[in-house]
């Protein structure tokens, strides 16, 4: 071990370069104890002056605050103080750098934060070839006790916790250049909502123009103003058609990029955004996790349609139906073609009622797994979907109304 220490100091090495070098021994120190008591061990062997081929290669400024008395070479010698050549006097300026990476982060509203460093290719270069005289066994790399340590001070400095796995904002910094870069990560709102008019597209993007809003929009632009971000995206379980009313209430999670504020009241976000097209309810602050968690369950669905014949049918011909429970072969219907891909998937009809309306038309009450394209269970789709309305009753079957009317709860 004191061998070791020795040739760490055949240049001069601040006590958070040396003590690093052990980080991985003896829980309950900082990095600077670490080296300072190792320092002082290798000063009572050198001052012992038992082993003068060891202590002959060592850079002596390694101990300028050092007194020696029992070593007749060295007693009573001062040495000049020298700058860490590991780290080049870092250490040193942790307290000013923790200070410039505080008074950035104070413009924002955030709750956690995390450091990050850029450290110089000549930095690295140094470290590893400090390892490769000392070992690796023990040390723990620069960037991480940089990060630690200024994390540490900035936790003081303005109260705030870092948090290593979900933080709001990420700070880069570059110790080369100095430059500090935020990297705010985005606002996540949990919550559900209805879709109460018809020919409103769920996501703004990927629909034609002719559609003026958007659920996604309804709900995003009151909460992209509250949180003052830069952009919205609605993260939804499943989506209805354009054409279809969601009385249902719909799992989504809203995601505002960029947000400048996270405090946000929910409670009068959700009466701004609840109206005669659109109402939602729930909202809630949650974690990047929740939004794969939402897009991931796929929730049994109930829809209600209005079905519309070519030909006349008696009432007792809507027994037949009950056939279509059970598992339905469907391929990627034609008007969605174009865009995804042709797949052959098999969904569950679970359960299905229908009401006589007349003689050409009937309401179809149906509970399937999600990913069962409705219109398309009713018509047949030319042959796509099998078996179908059309096939069981034998004539040109459409769907002429779609409501989403139940949606079975995630877990979230
Ligand atoms: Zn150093």
């Amino acid at each position: 071990m004191i061998v070791r220490i020795a040739k760490i100091l055949e240049q001069p090495v601040c006590d958070n370069c040396l003590g690093r070098q052990f980080g991985q021994l003896l829980s309950g120190f900082s990095n600077a104890e670490r080296g300072k008591i190792l320092r002082s061990a290798l000063a009572f062997a050198i001052d012992t002056n038992e082993n003068p081929e060891v202590s002959a290669k060592i850079d002596m400024s390694n101990f300028h605050s050092y007194r020696f008395r029992f070593n007749k070479d060295i007693a009573k010698k001062t040495f000049e103080k020298k700058t860490c050549t590991i780290c080049n006097g870092l250490f040193g300026r942790l307290d000013e750098l923790s200070e410039k990476v505080a008074k950035k982060l104070s413009k924002q509203e955030f709750g956690t934060f995390l450091v990050g460093t850029k450290v110089s290719p000549g930095l690295l270069q140094k470290e590893e070839q400090l390892w490769e005289k000392a070992g690796i066994e023990f040390c723990e790399p620069l960037r991480a006790e940089v990060n630690r340590e200024i994390g540490r001070r900035v936790e003081k400095i303005l109260g705030k916790k870092a948090d290593l796995k979900k933080p709001d904002i990420a700070v880069l910094l570059d110790l080369e250049s100095g430059k500090i870069s935020l990297q705010i990560n985005s606002l996540y709102i949990f919550g559900c909502y209805q879709k109460l008019v018809r020919g409103i597209p769920q996501s703004k993007w990927g629909t034609p123009r002719k559609y003026n809003t958007s659920v996604e929009e309804i709900i995003g632009k009151p909460l992209l103003k509250a949180a003052d971000g830069f952009d919205i995206k609605l993260h939804g379980s499943g989506r209805e058609d354009i054409d279809a009313l969601c009385i249902a209430c719909r799992p989504f999670v809203l995601e505002v990029m960029k947000p400048k504020k996270r405090k946000i009241d929910l409670k009068k976000a959700e009466k701004m955004i609840s109206g005669k097209k659109v109402r939602v309810k729930n909202l809630k602050i949650v974690g990047l996790d929740v939004v794969q968690k939402v897009k991931e369950a796929k929730p049994d669905k109930t829809y209600k349609a209005v079905v519309k014949l070519e030909r006349e049918i008696k009432k007792s011909d809507l027994a037949k139906l009950k056939q279509l429970i059970g598992a339905i072969a469907q391929k990627t219907p034609k008007r969605v073609l174009h865009r995804r891909g042709n797949l052959l998937r098999k969904r569950e009809v679970r359960d299905l009622k229908s009401r006589w309306l007349g003689k050409k038309k009937f309401e179809l009450t149906v509970k399937t797994q999600a990913g069962l394209y409705i219109k398309e269970l009713i018509s047949g789709d030319e042959g796509r979907t099998r078996p179908s309305v059309s096939e069981v009753l034998g004539q040109k079957a459409v769907c002429e109304k779609l409501d989403v009317v139940k949606i079975e709860r995630i877990k979230i």
